[in-house]
């Protein structure tokens, strides 16, 4: 199978600017930041695409190797918080997002829905039963 994108970067195989890893995990800098120190956390082989759908072990200890990189952005770069995201619909390779932040960003906020009483009962209908 085809390394991805990012296996090459965890190889050397491509540039990447890598900011901390361990013999499993990798955490490099993204090509296209939301903020100044956006990176990305990924284990170094490719053991899926979607978060949810990892082993449980290797869920945990991608948490845990993530939470040790938003330590250190938080220390270095001086911001407020360390946002989490995931997405991965561009990149098939697990990886979570490390969004240095300042204060309260909009670009979630942006997105918000207005939803009534009743629609939020039907959903919470249909997540429940
Ligand atoms: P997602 O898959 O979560 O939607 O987004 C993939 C992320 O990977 C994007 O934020 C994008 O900027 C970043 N990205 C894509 N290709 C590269 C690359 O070659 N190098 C680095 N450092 N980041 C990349």
């Amino acid at each position: 199978m085809e390394k991805s994108i990012f296996e090459k970067i965890a190889d050397r195989e491509i540039p990447g600017y890598i900011v901390w890893e361990d013999e499993e995990y990798i955490a490099f800098l993204d090509i296209n930041p939301l903020a100044y120190g956006h990176t990305l956390v990924i284990p170094k082989t490719n053991i899926g695409d979607y978060i949810f759908e990892i082993e449980e072990a290797q869920y945990s200890k991608l948490m845990i190797a993530t939470r040790k990189v938003a330590k250190l952005l938080k220390k270095k770069l001086s911001c407020k918080r360390i946002l989490v995201w995931v997405e991965g619909y561009a990149v098939p390779h697990v990886h979570v997002h490390l969004i240095p932040s300042l204060e309260a960003e909009e670009m979630l906020e942006n997105k918000r829905i207005e939803i009534s009483q009743e629609e939020l009962k039907k959903i919470q209908e249909r997540i429940i039963s």
